[in-house]
């Protein structure tokens, strides 16, 4: 069996507590989940007992060699007009849909449609937290990925180097090492730009004594990775190498803690409790880490709002990071897999602190 037919199976068996007759699944990477369809646009329109994806004519061919465990349907019209008629065919009155993904022209055409609508939150997603052999298999490549990057250009992290450029190579090395797509643009940002947390790069230059932030990630099959890593140019000492201490505390603390069953907020907790203790509580502001996958920031969420506990089979990463608007930012972010003994770790690149001496 595939393992997308797999995975049909257990959404079926999951929303059939549900009711509702039919569920429309309109997010891309939920798409490409359930049916293993890689192009832009496309449904998927489940019911009891039969499956299809919508798309339209520029993925007739792409569909047809990648989706064998479903129907597949080529429209010419906008994919929400044909979901009227699919659902008047196959009998279906209560829909289940996807509020996150549901634009406002899908969910008027439903409306005008006759189905009575039902949301369902994130059921998808959920499953999505859990990895299979075959999504390690990708992630790990994706994590090698961006760890082979970052170390062809580890050269260029000496003062002098614009953020612009140290971004660009990065960027390049992960498309030739085979990533089809960036998770998200390569994110350099030294001196007081690294109190950015998100931060894009300039044309500043990187300084003797400046804090470093980069933080990228590659792609695999659909899957990506996301880490990061911090560096103080040049070897300073004083509050800067006292925060990256913290940071990396921080970041082993969380790390330490991760076992199943306890709660994704008792991992922000272990994270937040090493930064608060040393008086930067106020300087860590977002969560502690989130799942990657066919997304790069997806569930499960953790940080002080995470609901529920840690899972075997999850992938998140663990990301503290503490910024000090006039001096700079410091973020170490490993992602782990979850496994019945605690995190495995899935990043390996090392954390050091100085980096491009003069
Ligand atoms: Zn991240
Ligand atoms: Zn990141």
């Amino acid at each position: 069996m595939t393992t997308s037919t797999d995975r049909l199976k257990t959404f079926r068996k999951m929303v059939l507590t549900e009711p509702v007759e039919a569920v429309l699944v309109s997010g891309p990477s939920n798409v490409r989940y359930l049916s293993g369809f890689t192009g832009s646009y496309g449904y998927v329109f489940m019911t009891r007992k039969w499956a299809c994806l919508l798309t339209d004519g520029r993925y007739e061919t792409q569909a047809a060699q990648e989706v064998g465990h479903m129907a597949v349907r080529v429209e010419s019209r906008p994919l929400w007009e044909a979901v009227g008629d699919l659902g008047r065919e196959k009998g279906v009155r209560v829909l289940g849909f996807e509020p996150a993904h549901t634009g406002y022209e899908l969910y008027q055409s439903l409306r005008k449609a006759g189905f009575r609508l039902r949301p369902l939150h994130r059921k998808v997603e959920e499953l999505r937290q859990l990895k299979s052999d075959h999504e390690m298999r990708a992630i790990r490549r994706a994590v090698r990925i961006a760890e082979e990057s970052f170390l062809a250009v580890q050269g260029l992290i000496r003062p002098g180097t614009s953020e612009r450029d140290l971004a660009a190579a990065l960027e390049c090395e992960i498309r030739k090492r085979g990533s089809d797509r960036l998770p998200f643009e390569a994110i350099v940002a030294t001196g007081r730009r690294s109190s950015l947390p998100h931060a894009r790069p300039t044309s500043r230059k990187l300084k003797a004594g400046d804090l470093l932030v980069v933080d990228w990630g590659a792609e695999y099959n659909g899957y990506f990775s996301d880490m990061t890593r911090s560096f103080i140019l040049g070897g300073a000492a004083g509050e800067k190498k006292k925060v990256y201490d913290i940071v990396l505390e921080a970041q082993r603390a969380a790390v330490r803690v991760v076992l199943p069953g306890i709660s994704l907020k008792a991992v922000d907790k272990a994270a937040r409790d090493v930064i608060e203790g040393y008086g930067y509580g106020l300087f860590f502001n977002h969560g502690t880490g989130h799942g990657v996958g066919l997304d790069v920031h997806e569930m499960p969420r953790v940080s002080r709002m995470g609901k529920g506990p840690v899972e075997e089979g999850m992938v998140f990463t663990v990301e503290p990071g503490i910024y000090i608007p006039d001096m700079g930012g410091v973020r170490i972010e490993d992602m782990i897999h979850v496994t019945r003994e605690g995190a495995r770790p899935l990043t390996r690149l090392p954390v050091e602190p100085y980096v491009g001496g003069s």
